[in-house]
């Protein structure tokens, strides 16, 4: 886990809190309705850009971009990331023969 999240993601996840502010504050179901989606809006940017962040990070790191097949010893490709709580999957196919192998990376 990033010991302190980038400065966009902490400025979006400001806004989330004030749109709950506000939201909370309002005194029509409308307006209160207008202000948690923007609350969810603010919070599913700073999540998607916390995760690309880590995703960089991870890549540059400690997964290659193109690992060697082990069946073939072809490049391989990404062909799928997936991102639980505090741990990051990539999976990478070869384009020759098909063969797959899962990349995992634990935050601690
Ligand atoms: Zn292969």
């Amino acid at each position: 886990m990033l010991k302190a999240n980038h400065p966009f993601v902490r400025r979006f996840k400001e806004h989330a809190l004030e749109e709950r502010q506000r939201a909370l504050e309002s005194s029509s179901l409308r307006t209160r309705d207008e202000h948690f989606a923007s609350e969810r809006w603010w919070l599913k940017l700073a999540e998607s850009y916390d995760f690309s962040t880590r995703l960089d990070r991870l890549l540059d790191v400690s997964v290659p971009r193109h690992p060697a097949c082990p069946v073939c010893v072809a490049p391989m490709r990404l062909v799928e990331i997936q991102s639980f709580s505090g741990r990051l999957e990539c999976l990478f196919e070869c384009r020759f023969c098909e063969e797959k192998v899962l990349f995992t990376q634990i935050d601690h």
